[in-house]
């Protein structure tokens, strides 16, 4: 793994480009997009078919302080006011300067995007994320990754400077002896053989390891054998290629899990429908945590019942207020969601036991209605649930990896004595991101959040630097 040589002269090249970017997810994207508005030429190389990865199959959701549109709907926000909330939910693990960065960065993402770039993005203001103390989520209008990524193809595809080769996995790195600076890749282009490319910069933006079983064992133990509902290309080797070129890694035990995944039919049954109301029981008919504490964590909890499942409840009104979502469509369409005009009905439907169920539903509605405290500890419901009722089996599931290689403010990759490695960039999940060490310091979004800034900036300082 990653070849070394003493000049670019001991090897011959195949092709040449300013800057190469290993991976067409939303960091590789806006990586290349913010690079070739400055002039460089790009090769974006992706080895799946289609470009998207993990970002396709998210819903979108691309946390931002500060912006024009949350002005224009009356809302006030601060950078500081986010990294607050992701710091208390991460227990003030993340690393303070970048966390800040990020989030003083994410107005500049959003309104790049949509002014410069030309997506469509709305504020999400009819619900909000546990932990979120404004409305700051913006998102596409089918409140699905992948109507982003569509346009993203479109923008790139009109970019003359810009490459975009499929098919193409990257299969290592090469580096200079003397030291480790980047120079270049060998790419593997429609399984035809490899190419070598002279790449004055590379950025890094193939994702974290979520699809790798032997990085998980090591890392993340406790998901190795969960259902993993990522991208399949996302195996981890952006992070292997940096810590064999001497970068440090952080946190590599970090991540976001889901803990609402439709079973059997592994679609995502959107996490609004606890945040507006519904509730998850297991074979018993129990509740059995707070499910207000956040979608990822609720994961474990899931995954600790029996069968590793729980039917999520919820009413006419909280079915009503999704519908917008195509996740959540799609759980309809696939027969995901049942309906019962009464609860005992719809317990018949799960096999669960139905004077359980009532006892379960007459007390959480109780607390919804502030007649007593929850036992589990909730404090959010939106209301009592009353009949029609419905109803989906879920499970919890892993969706992608958080830790990764340290990165500074401008997203070069950085050495244990905190000196970056010469050419080498990184952004979204090969760079360690802002949830802490474990699973429970994911607040909502902080996928995209890592993806979409450090991408951005990623490719605005590699070419900025060619440019000089
Ligand atoms: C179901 C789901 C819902 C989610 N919803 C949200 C949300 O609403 N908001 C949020 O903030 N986060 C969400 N996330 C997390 C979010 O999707 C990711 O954090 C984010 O998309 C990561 O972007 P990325 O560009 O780093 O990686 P990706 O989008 O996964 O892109 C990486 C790409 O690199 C390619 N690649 C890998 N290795 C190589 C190689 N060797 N050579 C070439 N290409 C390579 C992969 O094939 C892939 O296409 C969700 C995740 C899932 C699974």
């Amino acid at each position: 793994m990653i070849q070394r040589i003493k000049s670019e002269h001991d090897l011959s090249w195949d092709v040449e480009t300013d800057v190469a970017v290993v991976g067409g997810g939303a960091c590789g994207m806006l990586a290349s997009l913010a690079a070739a508005e400055k002039g460089v030429e790009v090769l974006l190389l992706e080895k799946e078919k289609k470009v998207g990865g993990n970002t396709s199959l998210s819903q979108g959701m691309i946390p931002a302080a500060g912006t024009r549109f949350q002005k224009a709907s009356g809302i006030s926000d601060s950078p500081e006011m986010m990294a607050e909330d992701i710091f208390r939910k991460n227990n003030y693990e993340s690393d303070p300067e970048i966390t800040l960065h990020l989030c003083k960065e994410s107005k500049n993402l959003v309104e790049w995007l949509v002014d410069s770039v030309g997506i469509h993005l709305d504020i999400v203001t009819d619900f909000i994320y546990p932990g979120h103390s404004r409305h700051r989520i913006h998102a596409p209008s089918t409140r699905k990754g992948e109507q982003i990524v569509g346009e993203l193809r479109h923008v790139i595809a009109n970019k003359n400077n810009i490459l975009l080769v499929t098919q193409a996995p990257v299969r290592d790195l090469i580096a200079t002896e003397a030291d480790g600076g980047v120079m270049g890749l060998e790419v593997e282009i429609f399984g035809q053989g490899i190419n070598r490319v002279r790449a004055k910069k590379v950025i890094l933006a193939c994702n974290g390891f979520g699809n790798n079983k032997e990085m998980l064992r090591k890392y993340i133990p406790e998901m190795a054998d969960a259902f993993y509902f990522g991208h399949e290309g996302n195996t981890g080797e952006g992070i292997l290629w940096g810590m064999a070129l001497g970068a440090a890694i952080q946190h590599m035990g970090a991540y976001q899990a889901h803990g609402s995944v439709a079973h059997p039919h592994a679609t995502l049954l959107t996490w609004v429908v606890i945040v507006n109301g519904g509730f998850q029981v297991n074979k018993q008919g129990k509740r059995f945590s707070n499910e207000y504490t956040g979608y990822s964590d609720h994961a474990i909890e899931v995954l600790n019942q029996e069968d590793q499942t729980a039917v999520e409840i919820f009413d006419e009104r909280v079915y009503q207020s999704v519908l917008g979502f195509e996740d959540f469509n799609q759980c309809i369409e696939m027969g995901a969601v049942k309906r019962g005009e009464t609860i005992e009905a719809l317990a018949d439907q799960f096999q669960l036991p139905p004077d359980e169920l009532r006892r379960t539903l007459e007390s959480y509605n109780q607390a919804a209605e502030g007649k007593r405290e929850d036992p589990l500890g909730r404090k959010d419901f939106q209301g009592p649930l009353r009949p029609f009722y419905y109803g989906v089996r879920v499970t919890g599931a892993l969706f992608h990896t958080q830790g990764g290689l340290k990165v500074n403010r401008k997203a070069q990759v950085l050495k244990p004595d905190g000196s970056p490695i010469p050419n080498l960039y990184a952004g979204g999940g090969v760079a360690v991101g802002v949830s802490g060490s474990g699973v429970k310091g994911y607040s909502s979004a902080n996928g995209l959040l890592a993806a979409t800034v450090l991408g951005k900036i990623a490719g605005e300082e590699a070419a900025k630097i060619l440019k000089e």
